[in-house]
């Protein structure tokens, strides 16, 4: 990674500022936090910092509260699970003192929890005196906010132009694993698509062409791509205006010496319920009043087998309507398949994380990234804000 990281820096007796990403899920309407991944992921940089003899102050954000305080959205209940999971007292601050936290304030090997920082305007705007103001609280900036790296707001990019800024260990991992994809992959590299829309996943796909050896597409997707290649998809998720896109990307992956595979079969049903009548039909053969919702036994064996062969795994889209039973079967077939694979797995985020930590097999991945639209960014080769703004080697 040509970006400095936590372990290029002296830390006795110095204030870290570290950006994390602990917008987590709550257990709907309660104060109950209903996965804790991304507030485990944050320890080992925390840990890092304490053992090596720093002070902490730790920001983030939580939500939409756009640019105003929402009681619901505090970071009360991420004070409590960091103390948990330090064992160590996190002093938890107010709203007035997210501006004005004075360095000299803070004891060594303290940590100190700013309040949700999007109920400050400034910071989506990126506003310039409230990124100095961040700053000014501590000597080095930290970002270990993945998930937010394809933001430019003014704790995870403004700060870093006010201060040595590197990156935190999980900004590490995901930028190596992902990195090497783009970069180094251990060839034959697979690329699974899935998820709703072409339309989301166009520039992902772009770029992959001629770098993936096979891209296998299921999903809502494949309706598109299938219809493409003349099927009749019946009631399928169609995006019209996508069909050109397809047809092109099709033709040339034959010039560029990718391998594009589609569904031979599909799991269809009138409607997205659980345990609702469904059909395994052939893709020459779907039933008219009916919607593709994963894909078929057949295909799954035939990806399985292909992915079989891969050395790298990229994995972005669920092959279904994962969230419905039986329309998670195709996920669930490609994903304990993964979590057996001698490849290196990438698990993109947003979705794909969600289906794969559903089933427990989080672990037995390589990598979940713990960024949604940060990871399809970063793999459409974009540059990302959160980044770019870190300090070079
Ligand atoms: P994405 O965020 O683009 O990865 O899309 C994820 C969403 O795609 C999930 O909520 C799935 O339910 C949905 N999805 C997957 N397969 C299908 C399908 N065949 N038809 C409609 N939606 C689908």
């Amino acid at each position: 990674m040509s970006k400095k990281t936590i372990r290029d820096i002296d830390w006795h007796g110095k204030c870290a500022f570290v950006r994390a990403d602990f917008n987590v899920p709550f257990v709907h309407g309660s104060g109950v936090i209903s996965d804790d991944t991304r507030i485990q992921e944050a320890i080992p940089t925390i840990e890092y910092l304490l053992e090596n003899g720093a002070s902490i102050i730790l920001c983030s954000h939580l939500g939409r509260p756009n640019g105003r305080i929402d009681e619901g959205l505090r970071l009360k209940p991420i004070a409590e699970r960091l103390a948990t999971l330090l064992d160590k007292e996190i002093r938890y601050t107010s709203d007035e003192e997210n501006q004005t936290l004075n360095i000299s304030s803070i004891r060594q090997g303290e940590v100190v929890l700013l309040e949700n920082i999007r109920f400050s305007p400034q910071e989506e705007t990126n506003d310039g005196p409230f990124a100095m103001s961040l700053a000014k609280m501590a000597d080095v900036f930290v970002n270990d906010a993945f998930g937010t790296a394809h933001r430019a707001h003014a704790s995870t990019e403004g700060i870093a132009h006010h201060v040595t800024a590197v990156a935190g260990l999980l900004m590490e991992k995901e930028l190596s694993f992902l990195g090497a994809v783009l970069n180094d992959p251990k060839r034959p590299l697979a690329a699974l698509f899935g998820g709703a829309k072409v339309s989301d996943k166009i520039q992902i796909l772009d770029r992959l062409l001629g770098h993936a050896d096979n891209i296998l597409v299921g999903g809502g997707m494949a309706a598109t791509f299938l219809h493409a290649q003349g099927a009749n998809v019946g009631a399928s998720l169609l995006e019209n205006e996508m069909v050109d896109f397809c047809v092109n990307l099709l033709n040339k992956a034959h010039e560029v010496g990718t391998h594009i595979h589609v569904p031979v079969d599909v799991l269809t049903a009138d409607k997205i319920e659980a345990n609702v009548e469904t059909t395994i039909a052939n893709v020459t053969d779907i039933p008219a009043s009916s919607m593709i919702l994963d894909i078929g036994p057949a295909t799954a064996n035939n990806y399985v087998r292909i992915l079989s062969s891969m050395n790298t795994v990229v994995w972005n889209g669920p092959m279904g309507v994962f969230e419905v039973p039986p329309f998670d079967t195709g996920t669930k077939k490609i994903a304990n398949h993964l979590s057996m694979s001698h490849a290196v797995t990438v698990i993109g985020g947003g979705s794909t994380s969600e289906a794969v930590t559903h089933l427990g097999l989080e672990t037995c991945m390589s990598h979940v990234s713990t960024g949604g639209g940060a990871s399809l960014e970063f793999l459409e080769g974009k540059v990302l804000p959160g980044v770019a703004a870190l300090d070079d080697i």
